[in-house]
């Protein structure tokens, strides 16, 4: 018989026990069809970072299933059920989707599948969403609890390559979808090998200083396997089945890396249990928190946006964003918490710009991270700590290479000045704007809007 594997956030081939499921079940004579849907209501909002990437892991799979692999576009719900009767396929397997599109999507294609089943095996998380409670039976809402259950579970063993594997040939495919054309930035290399390299080269050279490595923006102290994480080229699991196989030296740095990627597993179960948190606050009383709009908001969202508040730290991130469709996990916080306490922006605004821009956007993570620094999430920082940007730079990129490596009018700025860059004599440099605002003034007012809410 043959079975049909559709390829979602999942683009790889090792570790992959949905691929082993549809082996099974195309049992020994039987093939495989590899197939990726070009859902336009997924591809169209998509940012040109996502786009390219996502385009890329797709040709990284045509070549590894040796030109096999189906490409359609269209409802879902359309395509498999033609290409299940084009191929006389007994069975879909996927991995499971926790996202909210996908959940309704995926209800919808089995609808539309009828007789045929969809089958789905594994989860692009460590642990999938909706698998762990809290004793009382309801799920988590503070992270550190939901992390010590997620550690005492553990996580399953990486699935073997299968032992035999014929994909089917001959299906009617399209095209990869068009290149995107990304102006002056410079994307990972995609694809499962990719993702693999990039892996190796942080577990061998800096995994053992990533406790402290990883707070410091103007070094490569992290990973940077968000977008293969985003896009599943590699899963979790075979990251901490690797990590946690290395020696007691690294243990402290594993435990800590481990433990990021249970902040991702954590805000997937989040999303899952509540899905309207992806559009509205967490907690509900945040609500009726006041945010600025109008031409004066619209104007400091563009200097914010543009990378030019006159704040060397989040101008440079917010460069990075426009550079790499990324942007250190620090700065990230730093540029999020300018946008809300600072700015007063809704962080909704912020986190749609980032969404658009990043190459790892990723809907749980991303409106999750947002929450957490505009105090309206799971677990937030106590809202009185406002990120000082300042300071921030001052502690974190205390030479200024971050900065000076994204904002090049500070690049000869003396250190002592380079994240305050307004107190040097006769002003910032050429072409550097003064601050847009005070920061130190601003911080009252989210704190008193604050009160407001919290006070009522
Ligand atoms: P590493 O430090 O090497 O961490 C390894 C992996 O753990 C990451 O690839 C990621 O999958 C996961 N991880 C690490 N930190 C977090 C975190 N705080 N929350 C969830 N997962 C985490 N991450 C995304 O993948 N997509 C997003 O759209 C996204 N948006 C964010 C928005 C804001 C405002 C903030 C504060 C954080 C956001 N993050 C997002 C989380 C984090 O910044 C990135 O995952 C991290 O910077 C990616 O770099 P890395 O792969 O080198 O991370």
């Amino acid at each position: 018989p043959t079975a049909l594997l559709w390829f979602r956030r999942d683009l790889r081939l090792g570790d992959h026990p949905a691929l082993l499921a549809a082996v099974d079940a195309a049992g020994p004579d039987g093939t495989v069809v590899p197939v990726f849907v070009v859902d336009p209501r997924l591809w169209e909002p998509s940012g040109r970072p996502r786009r390219e990437f996502l385009r890329g892991c797709l040709a990284d799979l045509r070549e590894q299933t040796g030109g096999a692999l189906v490409i359609r576009s269209g409802d879902p719900a359309r395509v498999l059920p033609d290409l299940v009767r084009e191929t006389a396929a007994g069975s879909v397997h996927v991995s499971a989707d926790a996202g909210v599109y996908g959940r309704a999507r995926d209800a919808a294609v089995e609808r539309a599948l009828g007789e045929v089943p969809l089958v789905c095996t594994g989860s692009p998380y460590g642990v999938a969403p909706g698998r762990l409670l809290k004793d009382d039976g309801t799920p988590f809402k503070v992270y550190s609890p939901f992390a010590r259950v997620w550690r005492a579970r553990g996580v399953h063993s990486p699935a073997a390559r299968p032992d035999r594997l014929v994909w089917a040939d001959g299906v009617r495919t399209e095209d990869l979808p068009p290149a995107q054309d990304l102006g002056g930035t410079v994307l990972p290399p995609a694809g499962e090998q990719a993702g693999l390299d990039a892996w190796t080269l942080f577990r061998d050279q800096r995994l053992l200083g990533y406790a402290t490595g990883r707070n410091t923006p103007g070094t490569d102290g992290t990973s940077r396997l968000s977008a293969h994480l985003r896009y599943g080229t590699v899963h979790p699991r075979t990251l901490v089945a690797e990590a946690q196989a290395l020696g007691e030296d690294s243990a402290g740095a594993v435990d800590k890396f481990v433990g990021e990627l249970i902040w991702r597993d954590f805000y997937a179960d989040v999303l899952w249990h509540r899905p309207e948190t992806a559009r509205e606050p967490f907690d509900p009383e945040m609500r009726r928190m006041e945010y600025d709009s109008g031409p004066v908001a619209d104007e400091h969202f563009a200097a914010w946006a543009e990378g030019r508040t006159g704040y060397p730290i989040v101008d440079a991130g917010m460069r990075q964003l426009h550079g790499e469709a990324y942007v250190h996990n620090r700065v990230r916080m730093v540029v999020a918490s300018f946008l809300c306490k600072d700015l007063h922006i809704d962080w909704r605004r912020g986190a749609r710009y980032f969404f658009d821009h990043l190459v790892d956007g990723d809907l749980a993570s991303n409106q999750h991270g947002w929450q957490w620094v505009a105090g309206t999430g799971t677990d937030p920082s106590p809202y009185h700590r406002v990120f000082n940007p300042t300071r921030q730079g001052q502690q974190f990129d205390p030479d200024g290479t971050y900065v000076r490596r994204w904002v090049p009018e500070l690049r000869d700025v003396p250190d002592r000045y380079v994240h305050e860059p307004w107190t040097m004599p006769g002003g910032p440099p050429e072409g550097y704007p003064a601050p847009v605002v005070d920061h130190a003034e601003e911080r009252q007012v989210a704190l008193a809007r604050y009160q407001a809410v919290r006070g009522a």
